[in-house]
């Protein structure tokens, strides 16, 4: 059994945060990564990022990695960060398994910072198991880590920043994508990823879903077709289109399965995602000394990841007994930092759904 006094897992944007103010605080911190390298989903993110300055904003995802890591070294408590390293289970003891490299071994934290992002949703059709229907994640895995096109002509459907940033991206790798559907009446990503993919002659066609994916053994052609205001299929708006991928990006959910299984109360808040666990301002649920941050407390952005963690780690740091003179404050100025990347249009819907959890708006 080992004994740390703050374990975290999940070493993306807000996992390496937490570390980072935790640590800064003088608390050790053990942070364990299932994957085989740090850095969550930006290992993949090939693009500048938007968003805020703060965070990192025209920075290439894949850097934001490097600056992250480089700050929780030398530092008053010592990280340790493990990869090849899945955490199994929270179990009401508060002792935590995990299998590292293929060995099973038990951990007893003092606190926890669940960092586990999220998992991509998909969308039932007839041939959505043929080779060829790909999520979203795995087209960016395949071209920005392995260098692999994964096909010729792509169908993207929705019309999120996720659709529309990897379209642009399967361009710039030479990939046609003939259309980007999405089933809503209108984009949602930002404008500026839409307009790019326009400008390129890409279609962007709203009130729109995939009815099947055709092929004998892999997709070769993909049914389209326009819906109506009750979401039903327009037929005589059937278009078929020839296409060996396509990409389903249709959003992400919470991955918080191990918090339900360690008996955090959590709601179903559709704007943030689906099921997620309540938290109070310091990031903790419902559970004592277990904390949350970044996609897996409802789905953001890496900028509000980064910004979750830093409080988290903050407030678990300070709830163990680790804080330094500014720790008020800094918890005081990551809450405003949050609140005003949170603030305008595009926050809205994150706004509603803290306010459907309780949390601060
Ligand atoms: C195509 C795309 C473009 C994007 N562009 C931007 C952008 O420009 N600007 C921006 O701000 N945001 C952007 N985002 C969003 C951003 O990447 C995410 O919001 C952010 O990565 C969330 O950070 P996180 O640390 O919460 O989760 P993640 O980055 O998902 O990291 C979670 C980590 O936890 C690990 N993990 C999960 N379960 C376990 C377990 N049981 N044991 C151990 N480890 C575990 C995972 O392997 C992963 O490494 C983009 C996302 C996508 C998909």
């Amino acid at each position: 059994m080992r004994d740390v006094p703050l374990l975290i897992i999940g070493a993306g944007p807000a996992g390496l945060s937490a570390a980072y103010r935790a640590a800064e605080a003088g608390c050790d911190v053990l942070l364990l990564e299932r994957a085989k390298k740090i850095g969550g989903q930006l290992v993949k993110q090939t693009h500048k990022f938007f968003g805020s300055e703060k965070q990192f904003a025209s920075t290439r995802g894949i850097h934001i990695v490097d600056i992250l890591a480089g700050r929780t070294k030398d530092l008053p408590g010592k990280v340790e960060i493990l990869t090849d390293a899945t955490v199994l289970g929270i179990y009401e003891d508060g002792v935590v398994t995990a299998d590292i490299a293929g060995t099973i071994e038990k951990i007893r934290p003092q606190a926890v910072i669940v960092a586990t992002g999220a998992y991509e949703r998909t969308l039932a059709f007839p041939g959505n198991d043929l080779p060829g229907v790909y999520g979203a994640g795995a087209v960016q895995t395949l071209m920005n880590e392995y260098g692999i096109k994964p096909g010729d002509q792509v169908l993207m459907v929705g019309a999120g920043n996720i659709g529309l940033i990897v379209s642009y991206q399967l361009m710039q790798a030479g990939v046609k994508v003939k259309a980007v559907i999405d089933a809503a009446d209108r984009i949602g990503g930002y404008l500026v990823h839409a307009s790019k993919i326009r400008r390129a002659g890409v279609p962007i066609l709203v009130r729109h879903t995939v009815e099947a994916a055709l092929g004998d053994s892999e997709v070769e052609q993909a049914v389209i077709v326009e819906i109506d205001d009750e979401w039903q299929p327009i037929k005589e708006t059937r278009q078929v289109l020839d296409v060996d991928v396509i990409c389903v990006a249709v959003g992400l959910s919470p991955l918080a399965d191990l918090l339900y299984q360690a008996g955090a109360k959590s709601f179903y808040i559709s704007p943030l995602g689906g099921h997620v666990p309540l938290r109070d301002q310091n990031m903790m649920t419902t559970l004592e000394n277990i904390y949350i941050a970044g996609d897996v407390a409802g789905i953001e952005e890496a900028s509000s990841a980064m910004v979750e963690g830093e409080l988290a780690g903050v407030a678990a740091a300070q709830k163990l007994g680790y804080e330094t003179p500014d720790t008020d404050q800094l918890k005081e100025s990551c809450l405003a930092e949050l609140r005003q990347l949170r603030a305008g249009p595009t926050g809205g819907k994150i706004r509603t759904g803290l306010a459907l959890a309780g949390v601060y708006s």
